[in-house]
């Protein structure tokens, strides 16, 4: 089956890495690919690919012209299915019940900005942040966004910002998925949601096509389940508020109708192969720390982070 894109594998450094969900280091092998490995942690069961790159090798994947290219080449699909996780993760209600003041939304990794520019459009403050220069340039340049080239944790942004955060197939290329989800939570205002879109390890084609499955790639350090990525984002904060997976059978291995009652029944039944998960903070008793006056300081405890 076609996978999706992805750097090249590569000689580059990599190391060992603990389970980034309980911090354990006893793996039994999981998925075997052309030139790495995904292990699953017998503690948590989290898979995660191992040893993995180090930060140096992981921001150079980023840093050339390929990913813009991407991404111009399927922009129209791509906004329509960031369109349509909105929907499925109750965006409109959402936006409904806020103030035209309170519609700050921050997208992680959004790419030439195409989602965020629609939601300017809906009235709201839209910034984002993208690691690829190239891409951001042209958000900034062609749409006229605001867009963060750091990531989330390096950027001295204000506690509280925004009252939405996306990150569509972003945590899943990250080294440090539980940073970016503690950070995250300090940038989002008392009830506010964060969406979060991601392969699921836990579906039908993973289990069938193992390390040929389309998200076993090079860039995806982690291959989340609903369960590893809801305990993740609980004891960051968060509150589930709905999981909702898609994509039952690739295209072309099955005639349309097949295809067709296929993925519904994955929506239906959630062994879908991407998963959305839409998270909320709660709406009170929570006091808003004042920004991190030295960006490198870490506010939270990261799991392995020696080699950072
Ligand atoms: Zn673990």
């Amino acid at each position: 089956m076609i996978k999706t894109w992805s750097t090249p594998v590569q000689d580059e450094n990599r190391n060992e890495e603990p389970c980034a969900l309980c911090g354990g280091r006893d793996f039994s092998a999981y998925l075997r690919c052309e030139g790495f490995q995904y292990v699953r942690c017998r503690q948590c069961s989290l898979v995660q690919m191992n040893p993995q790159p180090d930060a140096e090798a992981v921001k150079r994947r980023y840093s050339g012209d390929d990913y813009l290219e991407y991404e111009l080449a399927n922009e129209e699909a791509f906004l329509e299915l960031g369109l349509l996780t909105l929907a499925d993760a109750g965006f409109y209600q959402f936006e409904g019940g806020l103030d035209p003041a309170e519609r700050r939304v921050l997208d992680a990794g959004c790419a030439t900005g195409a989602l965020l520019a629609r939601l300017r459009a809906r009235g709201w403050q839209a910034e984002g942040v993208e690691l690829n220069e190239r891409q951001a340039d042209y958000a900034r340049r062609v749409r006229g966004l605001r867009v963060y080239g750091q990531a989330l944790e390096d950027i001295p942004l204000e506690s509280c910002s925004y009252t939405l955060i996306l990150a569509s197939h972003l945590i899943e290329h990250l080294r440090r998925p539980r940073s970016f989800l503690a950070e995250a939570r300090r940038l989002l205002a008392p009830g506010g949601r964060l969406f979060l879109t991601t392969p699921n390890i836990d579906g039908f084609q993973p289990r069938l096509f193992a390390g040929r499955w389309r998200s076993a790639i090079f860039d995806h350090l982690y291959l989340f389940s609903a369960k590893t990525l809801t305990r993740l984002l609980e004891q960051e904060g968060f509150h589930i508020e709905k999981t909702v997976t898609w994509g039952g059978l690739a295209a072309g291995i099955a005639p349309r109708p097949v295809k067709f009652m296929f993925d519904k029944l994955a929506k239906l039944f959630g062994f879908g192969d991407v998963m959305l998960i839409s998270c909320s903070l709660p709406a009170g008793g929570r006091v808003c720390k004042p920004p991190l006056s030295d960006p490198t300081a870490e506010p939270e405890l990261r799991f392995g982070d020696a080699t950072a």
